[in-house]
């Protein structure tokens, strides 16, 4: 039947009707003429609808196809039936400015007056088509990432309670892939007794949106061996809040968890050596000072009483001999205080230390003026996490040993702090940054071969009587007490210039608290 006489037995509305379909629609008879198309089609291909009626059909697929495409039409007359064309195909229409777009059609068969036509459906599909692709790079990427990172993904649906497993879960439960249980009853089965319990715990709170399911277990390999595993997952919940399945990941920490151990036992190993070191030094102090008081106070009396019967030489050697116990009697208590300051707790607190260094300042007034040195204090201080005495005892330290190491005309002491151990970061805010502070004098300084040495018990880098004499303990017990705070002490000097020693303390318990679980908060 000729295009024309099949076009008369179609009235308005069956054009209007299609002109209206959310998709492009044509009809085309057997030799392969468009019949009718509708506004859609039309505009989808760059045409007017009149330009494209009694063309044949091949002028809307690229010229590649073109050749193949009579066969494929006729093949559809010998059997018509509704499909979707060209199965497992991309498909492609073409134009009329040339260019190409990806598109899906239905085929239809339509008997007019005895004659079938095909009325094809066509849908654009560049959009989905780029989702598509979107989508398959990122599961490429994520399979990339969770690939070397050895993860495997998880994925249970909790309607129905199947439990899918990739190549990767297998692997880290030492299973082969072609396991045959069904992979929940594989992963309960697999949980180290103790800490089955928990791990499905776990997994029921996250269900019941109580607590995001992130957790670690051991599992056995059926070798007999022992995995750290750490799993974690989000729940996916319908518009009602229902759960319809989890997604997550797990992956190996045993490594981790084995550093963890080893690092454990030789923290425990070194707090113990540790403390056995202060009990020692404890001990050995208190314990000396009982004969050294003994030998102090029997040449006190052999001077007082028993002078007229020593000769000069006599006399000066029992002077010396008191001299030198009273000396070792210091030393002594220095190293009393020094394993003191191992022993007790801290009594840690938030701290205005405006207030702590006032009163410092106001003890130190005298010595301060004695000595005609200027001191600058031109911040206000911070609040720390510490425990204010030992803070005190830090700040007087150091303020001691910048006044006293100076030989200069005009001696003058900085104290001051920045945040973050940059100094260019002196406006930060955050909170997980430790506070810097600093003692600087213009003293005669410390050569750089000491700035480890000068930390030591007892090491004093001047003669005993030089510079107001000392014991040597001072900047060791500062040493400690800041690492109690978990902070540092280290410093920065120009020899014969000055001296500057910085020390960090943490704003807050939470970056404070690892060193000090144990001590007491005022
Ligand atoms: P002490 O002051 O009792 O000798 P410290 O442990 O406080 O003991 O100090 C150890 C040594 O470090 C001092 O003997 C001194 O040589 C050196 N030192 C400490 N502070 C300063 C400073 N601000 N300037 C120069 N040298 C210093």
């Amino acid at each position: 039947m000729p295009v024309t006489a099949a076009l008369e037995h179609f009235t308005v509305p069956v054009q209007v009707i299609i002109d209206a379909a959310p998709s492009g629609m044509m009809l085309v008879n057997q030799e392969g003429s468009i019949v009718m198309v509708n506004q859609l089609l039309a505009q989808q291909f760059g045409y007017l609808k009149k330009e494209l009626v009694g063309q044949p059909i091949e002028v809307l697929i690229p010229e590649r196809f073109r050749s193949n495409h009579p066969a494929h039409r006729m093949g559809f007359f010998v059997a018509p039936e509704p499909r979707p064309m060209g199965r497992g195909r991309d498909l492609y229409g073409q134009r009329k400015d040339g260019t190409e777009f990806p598109v899906e059609i239905g085929l239809n068969p339509l008997t007019i007056h005895d004659t079938i036509y095909v009325f094809a459906s066509l849908l654009d599909i560049t959009e989905k088509k780029r989702e598509e692709q979107h989508i398959a790079a990122l599961s490429h990427r994520l399979l990339l990432a969770t690939k070397s990172a050895h993860m495997g993904i998880w994925e249970w649906d909790v309607t129905q309670n199947i439990l899918m497993w990739d190549s990767q879960m297998y692997a880290l439960y030492g299973l082969p892939p072609e396991s045959k249980s069904e992979p929940y009853s594989l992963w309960v089965n697999a949980l180290h007794p103790d800490d089955r319990e928990a791990a499905e715990g776990a997994l029921q709170l996250a269900l019941q949106g109580k607590q995001k399911f992130n957790t670690e277990f051991r599992v056995i390999w059926p070798d007999g061996s022992f995995h750290y595993i750490r799993g974690a997952g989000l729940v996916d919940r319908d518009t009602q809040g229902a759960n319809l399945r989890m997604i997550g990941v797990n992956w190996d920490i045993t490594a981790e968890k084995t550093a963890e151990d080893i690092l454990r036992t030789y923290t425990g190993e070194l707090e113990r050596s540790n403390q056995e070191l202060d009990d020692f030094a404890y001990i050995t102090s208190h314990d000396l000072k009982e004969p050294l008081r003994g030998i102090y106070n029997y040449s006190t009396i052999l001077l007082e009483d028993h002078a007229q019967d020593l000769n000069d030489d006599g006399r000066v050697r029992c002077e010396t001999l008191c001299r030198l116990s009273r000396r070792m009697e210091e030393l002594l208590d220095a190293l009393l205080y020094f394993s003191r300051t191992g022993r007790t707790d801290l009594a840690l607190q938030v701290t205005d230390l405006d207030v702590v260094l006032g009163g410092i300042l106001e003890t130190l007034d005298l010595s301060l003026k004695e000595h005609r040195v200027f001191l600058k204090v031109s911040q206000t201080f911070p609040k720390v996490y510490c425990d204010a005495v030992r803070i005190g005892e830090i700040f007087r330290n150091l303020i001691t040993n910048a006044m006293k190491y100076n030989d200069k005309e005009e001696k003058w002491i900085e104290v001051g702090y920045h945040y973050g151990l940059k100094k260019d970061l002196s406006d930060s805010e955050s909170l997980t940054d430790p506070v810097v502070f600093y003692v600087k004098d213009n003293g005669i300084g410390i050569k750089e071969k000491y700035y480890q040495g000068i930390f030591r018990i007892f090491k004093r880098l001047h003669g005993r009587d030089k510079f107001g004499g000392g014991t040597g303990m001072g900047l060791t017990i500062t040493k400690k007490l800041v690492e109690r705070h978990g902070g540092q002490l280290w410093v920065e000097s120009t020899f014969g210039e000055g001296t500057t020693f910085f020390f960090t303390l943490h704003r807050n318990s939470k970056n404070a608290e690892h060193t000090e679980s144990t001590d007491s908060v005022g």
